[in-house]
Parts: C-alpha cells; sequence; structure tokens
C-alpha cells in the first residue's frame, strides 16, 4: 500500500517538473518575444510605422503602444530574384482567352504590378529603358516581335539582337509576340503556326531560351492559334492596364497618367506599354516615382503598398486566382442558356476574336476602361460569343 502511493506520489511529482518545465520555456518565449520587440527601434516620432518582418513575406507595424498590425502580405525586395523553377507550372493549359484576360490581373486585391512591353526589341527606344528598368530594380516581360532579328538592314539586325541579349541579361522575360506582329485570325493554320514558331525559333537563336509566355497581336485570338499554344504548352498572357500609349504620341505624361489612374482603380494588375515609342519609355520614371511617393504615403497610413513583381512572382500570384475563374466557370455551367462542352464550344464563346486594335478595352479614361472591362467580362461571362 505505502509502497504504491510512493510510486503515485513519483508520478505526480514526474509531472509536477514536466509542467514546470513547460511553463517554463513557454515563460521564456513570451519573455524573449518582449524583449525583441522592446529592443526593436520604436517608430519615428515623423509618425512613419516601422515594418518588421513577422515571417518572410508577412509585413507588420508596430505603434507606440508596441502593438503589431499586420500590413498584408507583401514580397519582400530580395525575394524578388527569379525562383529556379521558371518557367513555372502552366496556369491555363487549355489557352483560353478568357482565362489569359482574368489571370493577367494577378493576386485578387494584392497591388501587385507586373509591367509588360510589346513589339521591340527597337533600337533608340528599348536600349534607352533598359538603364531606367535597372535603376527602379523593375523586372519586366518583354513579348517581342522577331523581324528585326533576322531583317536585311544593318545596323537593325545586328543592334536589335544585342538588346535582346541586354534585355535577359537584365533580369527580364522574353515572350513571344509573333514575327511581324499580323491579325492572326486572319492567316492560314499554316501561316498562324510560322508566325508563332518561326518567332521562338529567332528568340532561341539569339538567347539560347525558348519563349513560355505568348501575347497574340492586338490580343486577336483564334481557335487555330488556341490550339498551337495547347500543343507547345505555351502560356497566354494577356494584360489588365492599356492605356493605349500608341495613340499618345508625344504625350508621356498621359501615358504615366492612365496607367497611374488604373493602377488606384485596380489595385495592381498587369500594364501593357510599347517599348518601340519613346513618349512610353519616358512614361516609366514618372509612373516609377509616383508607385514611391504613394508607397511611402501608404505606409505612413499603415496600409499595404505596391509592389512591382518579377513576371515568375506574378505569375505565381495569379494562380490564386485560379479558384475565382474555375467558380466563374461553373456558374456559368449550372446555368446554361447553351451548355458549353470543353474544346469546340470554346472557340464560339470566345468574344474578342478577330479584335481590331491593340487592347480590347477603352483606356482613354478611367471611367470608359472601367466600363469597358464591366463589358468584356459580361460578354464573357454570357458566353453568347458577342
Ligand atoms: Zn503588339
Amino acid at each position: 500500500m505505502g509502497r504504491r502511493r510512493h510510486q503515485a506520489r513519483q508520478r505526480s511529482q514526474a509531472l509536477a517538473y514536466r509542467a514546470a518545465a513547460l511553463l517554463a520555456i513557454g515563460a521564456a518565449v513570451i519573455t524573449g518575444a518582449l524583449i525583441a520587440l522592446s529592443s526593436a527601434p520604436r517608430p519615428r516620432f515623423d509618425g512613419t510605422p516601422l515594418r518588421i518582418p513577422i515571417f518572410p513575406r508577412l509585413l507588420a507595424t508596430v505603434d507606440d503602444a508596441g502593438r503589431l498590425e499586420p500590413l498584408g502580405m507583401v514580397i519582400p525586395p530580395d525575394a524578388a530574384a527569379r525562383p529556379p523553377s521558371w518557367p513555372p507550372a502552366l496556369l491555363n493549359p487549355e489557352a483560353r482567352l478568357r482565362w489569359g484576360w482574368d489571370l493577367s490581373l494577378g493576386r485578387p486585391g494584392a497591388r501587385e504590378v507586373l509591367f509588360t512591353f510589346d513589339d521591340g526589341p527597337n533600337p533608340g527606344t528599348t536600349d534607352r529603358l533598359l538603364p531606367i528598368l535597372a535603376r527602379a530594380n523593375i523586372h519586366a516581360a518583354f513579348f517581342v516581335c522577331g523581324w528585326r532579328l533576322e531583317s536585311h538592314e544593318e545596323p537593325l539586325r545586328t543592334r536589335a539582337r544585342q538588346l535582346l541579349r541586354d534585355t535577359l541579361a537584365a533580369g527580364h522575360v522574353i515572350g513571344n509576340h509573333t514575327v511581324h506582329h499580323y491579325q492572326l485570325p486572319t492567316l492560314p493554320p499554316e501561316r498562324v503556326r510560322y508566325e508563332i514558331e518561326h518567332n521562338a525559333d529567332l528568340i532561341e537563336e539569339v538567347i539560347g531560351q525558348r519563349p513560355h509566355l505568348f501575347r497574340p497581336p492586338y490580343g486577336a485570338y483564334s481557335e487555330d492559334v488556341r490550339r498551337h499554344l495547347v500543343s507547345k504548352r505555351n502560356e497566354l498572357w494577356m494584360w489588365s492596364i492599356d492605356p493605349h500609349d500608341y495613340l499618345l504620341v508625344n504625350d508621356a505624361e498621359a501615358v504615366a497618367q492612365r496607367i497611374i489612374t488604373n493602377l488606384g482603380n485596380h489595385a495592381g494588375g498587369t500594364v501593357l506599354l510599347h517599348d518601340t515609342h519613346p513618349w512610353s519609355v519616358a512614361a516609366m520614371p514618372k509612373i516609377i516615382r509616383w508607385l514611391e511617393r504613394e508607397n511611402a504615403s501608404r505606409e505612413q497610413a499603415g496600409r499595404a503598398p505596391y509592389v512591382v513583381l518579377d513576371p515568375a512572382r506574378y505569375l505565381e500570384g495569379a494562380r490564386t486566382r485560379l479558384p475565382l475563374i474555375q467558380a466563374a466557370d461553373a456558374l456559368a455551367n449550372t446555368n446554361p442558356p447553351r451548355a458549353r462542352d470543353a474544346g469546340s464550344a470554346e472557340a464560339a464563346v470566345e468574344p474578342t476574336t478577330g479584335v481590331v486594335g491593340e487592347g480590347p478595352v477603352d483606356a482613354g479614361a478611367p471611367a470608359a476602361m472601367d466600363a469597358g472591362n464591366t463589358h468584356r467580362r459580361m460578354s464573357m461571362d454570357a458566353g453568347d460569343g458577342r
């Protein structure tokens, strides 16, 4: 009896020691965290909140009372390097146009920005753009038209080839925008194949890498193009912010203003510019200055900043949009005026097939752009092939 009681006492003592040890460890952890917090520099008296990393991607502000307030998920600049897995896994394996548009919006509400430049490389403008991007540590996607790379004109051919190598060396991603920038839906299937694959050949010949991203000239799409992209496992990448820079001749200020307004309205997105226009190149420092000023004041107000992302990071963020796209598809399929079967029906409901003009929406004013987007989305979701 006494022996059993002794054993029981030993057991309860062991439990008590264990509990005390756990308590001590817990207290040490909490004390450590408090010390870390209290020894962290206080917010400066100009009111600028202090940003501290909690987890690698989560930033928070600390107020005067030492309370943490998360700012949201942001990608710190040192993580902007391209992940080793380029190209990333396909987001849109069926190369559906509507998915291409929706994915270009990026991570929902995240104020993440991807800059894309089409139609180059163009000596005289692309070479002025590259140092502007380098100074701001921006990595963009360049959708290249290869005709200059095989031009018989010199020094055009040599300079264009060198520019393409410089663009890749600066950390940008090279995408395919066809050789000659034709309206693909007007071409016979073998010519569509040539415009895409010969351009990929030219790019690969110059930089040793085959492009993974594809953007159709004018956003003009067809079932031929779609099938071809699927067979080559290319990622269809559209845009969500189009300032129509090709119409704003010599007006860098207007180009910048349209982009700035739409970045605000849409909480980030894929920006379309042309590195073939001097005024579009001249708009970039204005946009970058605005981003810096805007982020400083957002930070002061404890709001999540804009983050300009490397294409690989932006695509990975856009992956989080897939459930929304699939839910929209499911909704459209459960409410069928006309059932959509995959494949053949897809071509019939692509509403921007054969659209003329770079960009399907009018971004002339932010309201117009919103209206354009809504109309575009509504006509797509209606699935009636308008
Ligand atoms: Zn273009």
